[in-house]
């Protein structure tokens, strides 16, 4: 059959291009067809990720900064968080991109092909996957790897669905401003009447820093709210008035207790189209390198790919849920959450709960500096709706 491959990686953002350099790397997969669509060229600095990690992963050699230390501020609590074993990092989109691209533009088991997947198919009579392109044609594998959402995501009634929504400017000053051996990780000082609001401000060097204005919340706000927001922050918080903005970013992060599907006629959901933003925090980068990392681990092993989800997963979802039936019905700030959290707790002990890494110990530890009264009912319904997801 022509147009027919090992393995299709649908959409090459971040899960795609995770996982295509994790195939790439490893000679197991040399002899293996490689076809990789998307739609666009990943040539525009989209995004900027930052994640926490204790050991370098395969992205290190482009981690563009780091930090051992975070501040956390509050209107209840305050603190430098000491984050250690954690480094906390950041990669800019278009370093990622052009990282990947640049590694696998020699292999000859690898095609790019820019296109557009108008959906997912299932062969007739073979046990292959395939998309179908906008142009019609028709190709086909024994995997897709999928980090498209061909559609909106359907919710069920006894879902919560947040979004985590943001605009970030990169600002530079004429003179030294930033400590860039400190970011704010979370500022909550800023108006909470829409909800979870907060600053975070990532210095680079003691004249650019990354200002981003992010909110938990249902709705969005119009535009020029998280500007306004940005102009007010940078002006009385950071006491900064001459400044230029020298790049831009904004986002839409889905935060929600949906159950997406990981597993579907040969079809592997990866990426945000996989569940893997963490409901509770909107974080992606980390999880989509561990599937990744697991998926090609069970490739090599011979294992079926219908991974299920672990316990430590299942435990993190029951916790993300808790958390958001906290914020849906308004029964505690989201503020002060974080800010009992992160004012009975080790930052490091934090950082691995909301990894979904830290043993039972910790997580009693930490919901034992929330309130029993609000948690506990929250955390009883919850355990029953996990079943109706
Ligand atoms: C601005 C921004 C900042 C973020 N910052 C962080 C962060 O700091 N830390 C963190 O952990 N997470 C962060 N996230 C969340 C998450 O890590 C990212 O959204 C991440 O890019 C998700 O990876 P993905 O592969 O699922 O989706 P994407 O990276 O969006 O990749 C999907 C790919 O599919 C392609 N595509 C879509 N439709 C089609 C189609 N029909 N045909 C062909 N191709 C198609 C797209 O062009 C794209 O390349 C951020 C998200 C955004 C938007």
């Amino acid at each position: 059959m022509n147009n027919q491959y090992d393995f299709i990686i649908a959409g090459a953002g971040c899960a795609g291009m995770s996982l295509l350099l994790r195939l790439a790397s490893d000679p197991f997969f040399s002899s293996k067809k490689i076809l990789v669509l998307d739609s666009d060229d990943k040539t525009v600095n989209d995004r900027t990720w930052c994640f926490w990690e204790k050991d370098p992963d395969i992205f290190e050699p482009i981690v563009h900064h780091q930090w051992n230390e975070l501040d956390f501020f509050s209107n209840h609590f305050s603190t430098v968080l000491d984050i250690a074993p954690y480094k906390y990092k950041m990669i800019r989109g278009i370093d990622f991109y052009a990282y990947v691209k640049n590694a696998i533009a020699a292999a000859p088991n690898i095609e790019w092909r820019k296109a557009s997947i108008k959906k997912p198919l299932k062969h007739t009579t073979q046990n292959l996957a395939g998309v179908e392109l906008t142009d019609g044609t028709l190709i086909y594998a024994s995997f897709v790897f999928s980090s498209i959402l061909f559609e909106p995501i359907q919710t069920a009634p006894s879902d919560y669905h947040f979004l985590q929504h943001f605009t970030g400017w990169e600002i530079e000053t004429a003179s030294p401003c930033f400590n860039p051996g400190k970011a704010v990780f979370m500022d909550f000082r800023v108006g909470q009447e829409q909800g979870t609001t907060f600053m975070y401000v990532l210095p680079t060097s003691t004249t650019k820093a990354l200002v981003e204005y992010t909110l938990f919340t249902e709705q969005l706000l119009p535009d020029e709210a998280y500007e306004k927001a940005l102009r007010n922050y940078i002006g009385s918080e950071l006491q900064i008035q001459d400044y230029t903005i020298v790049h831009r970013e904004k986002g839409i992060i889905p935060m929600t207790t949906h159950n997406f599907p990981r597993y579907q006629d040969n079809h592997i959901y990866i990426g945000i189209a996989g569940g893997e933003a963490k409901a509770s925090s909107g974080y992606a980068f980390k999880s989509i390198q561990k599937r990744t990392a697991a998926i090609v681990k069970a490739l090599k092993e011979g294992r079926s790919l219908a991974i299920n989800k672990s316990f430590s997963e299942k435990k993190g979802h029951l916790y993300d849920a808790v958390l958001l039936h906290v914020l849906h019905y308004k029964k505690m700030p989201g503020d002060l959450i974080f800010a009992s959290i992160f004012k009975g707790n080790k930052a490091s002990s934090v950082l691995s709960f909301l990894d979904n890494e830290s043993d039972v110990l910790t997580d009693l530890k930490i919901m034992s500096s929330v309130p029993t009264r609000i948690f506990l009912p929250a955390a009883l319904q919850e355990i029953v709706s996990q079943g109706k997801r």
